[in-house]
């Protein structure tokens, strides 16, 4: 069973409709131009992007919508700048639309400033404009709300415009955005997935290559739960940053470009090449690549029990190998676990790690159900609310209203 068409013309409606009384509330009149982008969740393939291995990201059912208008000619203060109020923060900006000087000190209106000015840089002119940000993508919960940020903005700039831009430059100049005017030297899963996600299904990418395989998830009644510990564990050993070049000294010990070159039995057959630690943090990139590779195909197949039991060996891996993982969310891998081949088929942390959220793989009729019990037992460990929400395969950035 797949989710019909009005199911998803269902739900842009709502969005529409409540950016619309958005944008009515602050400027009096309907907006122009409304388009959204959701967030991502990403399945299984965690801390393989710089390993050049394959990531599986889903987009959400949370999405960043933009509604704009060109400011009123009555208005002169506004004629000549883009004026942007988010409501998940509550704050507004403004800025030229032809400024493109990254700021020394970047704060949220530099993911908008950022792709405004490299659409410009490839051709697409915003103008001035009048701009209503609203979001359900959690702030900084790993569900990469910055992202959604940035492609909802380009998609903007072409439903202005007129102009489309190829899906692949687009998703590429929104990371390169990332990098430039927020500062943060992202990947390119997270703009991938926003821009290409396709409703019911996940994307294989190949990171790499850059290639991407759609695998579909046609039957409705499995659902993604995205459950946030809601900590986030401050690390002052750079831990990221140690991670990569943990893989990198393994890759060049064991004579390859990176850890994508090496089988896992080439990795058993090459042990003693290194040390302790490395080999464990190899073992884990290794080991994830290929069971991402074998999971989409198990996605493929319906065979759940199977993806599920793959989710759960990469959260061992992770808390064990990679020692990413944290007690909340191995405590939330935990109780997920306990439902095991009752609604449950895996779960494991989603993200950078050292908090955020988990991703668990149930079926439909029973999620909220176990959802709500793992969400009580969590709280009653550790005195900490979690939140949660369960989504399908959502479809990617689109535009829901252009005029004119
Ligand atoms: P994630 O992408 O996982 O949510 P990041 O730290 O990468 O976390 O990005 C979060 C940042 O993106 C926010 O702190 C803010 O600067 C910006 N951002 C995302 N969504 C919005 C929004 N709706 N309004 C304003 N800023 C946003
Ligand atoms: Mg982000």
């Amino acid at each position: 069973m797949s989710l019909s068409d009005e199911h998803v013309e269902e739900a842009d409606d709502a969005l529409v409709r409540r950016a619309e009384v958005l944008f009515g509330k602050r400027f009096g009149r309907p907006p122009r131009w409304i388009v959204a982008a959701p967030g991502r969740v990403n399945l299984i393939g965690e801390h393989v992007d710089y390993n050049d291995g394959y990531v599986l990201p889903m987009a959400i059912e949370r999405h960043v919508v933009i509604a704009a208008d060109r400011p009123q000619a009555s208005d002169e203060d506004a004629e000549s700048k883009i004026s942007l109020f988010s409501t998940a923060l509550r704050e507004t900006a403004d800025f030229a639309p032809h400024d493109d000087t990254p700021s020394e000190q970047p704060t949220w209106h530099d993911y908008v400033r950022g792709v405004v000015a490299e659409c410009r840089a490839a051709g697409l002119e915003a103008g001035p404009l009048d701009v209503v940000i609203d979001s359900s993508v959690p702030l900084g919960g790993g569900l990469s709300s910055s992202a959604a940020l940035e492609v909802a903005t380009a998609t903007l700039l072409e439903a202005v415009s007129g102009d489309t831009l190829d899906p692949l430059a687009k998703a590429l100049l929104c990371q390169q955005a990332e990098h430039r005017f927020a500062g943060v030297p992202c990947g390119i899963m997270d703009q991938f997935s926003i821009t290409f996600g396709q409703r019911d299904h996940l994307m294989l990418l190949d990171c790499r290559t850059r290639q991407i395989e759609q695998v579909p998830m046609s039957e409705g009644d499995i659902s993604v739960l995205v459950i946030n510990s809601n900590v986030h564990h401050e690390l002052t050993g750079g831990e990221y940053a140690e991670r990569r070049r943990q893989c990198e000294v393994a890759a060049s010990r064991l004579k390859v470009e990176s850890l994508r070159d090496v089988s896992p039995a080439a990795l058993a057959a090459a042990e003693d090449r290194l040390d302790a630690t490395h080999l464990r943090r190899a073992r884990h990139v290794v080991s994830e690549i290929a069971r991402t590779a074998a999971a989409a195909e198990e996605v493929a197949a319906g065979d759940w029990v199977s993806a599920g039991r793959r989710m759960l060996e990469s959260h061992v891996s992770l808390r064990d190998d990679y020692e990413v993982s944290c007690s909340e969310l191995d405590l939330l891998v935990d109780l997920a676990s306990r439902n095991l081949g009752q609604g449950i088929f895996g779960s494991r942390m989603t993200g950078g790690g050292f908090g955020g959220c988990t991703v668990t793989l149930a079926e439909a009729r029973r999620v909220d159900e176990l959802a709500t019990a793992i969400a009580r037992d969590y709280e009653r460990e550790t005195g900490i609310t979690p939140s949660w929400f369960t989504t399908r395969p959502a479809a990617g950035t689109r535009i829901l209203r252009e005029s004119g």
